[in-house]
């Protein structure tokens, strides 16, 4: 299996110039005076970008056009752009592949549903957790994306959303996962300020309830527990795929750094100090960790740490390019379920959407690189 190097510390590569949605409210004023403009603009420009989703100056009506080209350079360097748009299921589910200022490519995908809007959205380009089924951790991990590269992948989708441009008609962007490419745990401060910049109400964020916005993570322990005590309530995922260390130190390699043990502890004290209920991401994988056993002692290791606190998340397998491994059959998925809830957990299983475009983590930009 695996046996790439896990990389907590991204290589040194240069970040994009500096955007808006990098800077504070205080910041934005600063660059605003340096510019020669009065203080007010400020408020105007965070209200174009996050309030009318704008992030091009030509288009912001209410700024002098003399300004204008100034205002571009310093606050709105073109930071994504759309490369390739894959579309399935009717239309609606989109994924977008971006190429960064660099070359740095990344994706998110858009899924709609009849009583929500999700944006699956990428924190790194790349992935150094090497977790053997996911397309991105084979790949490794390029660079941490800049907090205005992760704000700006929510900005263009509910951009899209609001002017009708996804199938389904106009509607609105209700809720963010980070659960594309990266481990958002190892960019730590750029995906805590970009969560705050999603989160805040306009003119200074992008107002989606944090409730509606979910980080997910391999399991770094201690970031787990930074994060909760950041008194935020957004989701927290933990992907833990198998309740045994012994399978888990090869699927999610971290593990060999902190284990189940410290991992659910972490958890717990999450959903003690959020409130929020813990999400456990499983992906099944066909005689690798879909046995009647593992299912007995995730419900029970889960029940024990987390009482009603959690839900396990089941994820079929989705087979990267190359891979042996594959999805569960449906019946011993069925009885997987059943065995996990007989211990009184919460479980479902996570419907599959996007697989006809290699929606699973990292496979558009693995495709393309
Ligand atoms: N690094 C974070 C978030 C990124 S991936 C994390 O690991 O949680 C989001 C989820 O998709 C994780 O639970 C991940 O394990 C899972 N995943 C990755 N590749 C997959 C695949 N091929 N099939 C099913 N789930 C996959």
């Amino acid at each position: 299996m695996s046996s790439l190097p896990l990389v907590f510390d991204a290589p040194k590569r240069r970040m994009p110039p500096r955007h808006l949605a990098d800077l504070d409210a205080a910041q934005l004023r600063e660059v605003v005076v340096e510019l020669g403009l009065p203080a007010f603009r400020a408020d105007q420009l965070a209200r174009q970008y996050y309030g009318r989703l704008v992030a091009d100056p030509d288009q912001m009506t209410d700024l002098p056009a003399s300004v204008r080209p100034a205002v571009a350079e310093k606050l709105f360097p073109k930071l994504l752009d759309p490369i390739k748009q894959v579309a399935c299921d009717d239309g609606d589910t989109r994924k977008t592949l971006w190429r960064a200022g660099d070359g740095t490519l990344l994706e998110s995908v858009l899924m709609r549903y009849p009583d929500r809007a999700t944006l699956c959205i990428s924190s790194q380009a790349g992935c150094g957790m090497a977790c053997p089924f996911c397309a991105t951790g084979q790949a490794g991990l390029t660079r941490n994306l800049s907090t205005a590269e992760i704000v700006d992948q929510v900005r263009a989708a509910a951009a899209d959303l609001r002017d009708g441009e996804i199938h389904g008609g106009a509607g609105r962007l209700s809720n963010v996962v980070f659960m594309g490419m990266g481990e958002p745990l190892a960019n730590y401060k750029r995906v805590l300020d970009a969560v705050r910049k999603i989160t805040s109400p306009a003119p200074h964020g992008l107002g989606i309830s944090q409730r509606s916005v979910t980080v997910s993570t391999v399991g770094l322990a201690p970031a787990i527990r930074k994060l909760a005590d950041e008194g935020l309530s957004v989701t927290l995922a933990v992907s833990l795929h198998t309740p045994d260390d012994e399978l888990r130190d090869t699927l999610v390699p971290v593990n060999n750094r902190w284990p189940i043990a410290e991992v659910l502890d972490a958890a717990k004290y999450y959903a003690h100090k959020s409130g929020r209920r813990v999400s456990i991401e499983y992906a099944l994988i066909r005689d690798v960790n879909d046995q009647p056993w593992r299912a007995d002692l995730l419900g029970k290791k889960l029940f024990k740490a987390l009482g009603q606190m959690v839900h396990v998340n089941l994820i079929p397998l989705n087979p990267t390019p190359g891979s042996e491994w594959d999805a569960s059959p449906k019946p011993v998925e069925n009885e997987f379920v059943r065995r996990v809830r007989a211990q009184g957990v919460a479980c479902t299983v996570r419907d599959t959407r996007g697989r006809e475009i290699a929606a699973a983590c990292g496979q558009l930009a693995a495709e393309n690189a």
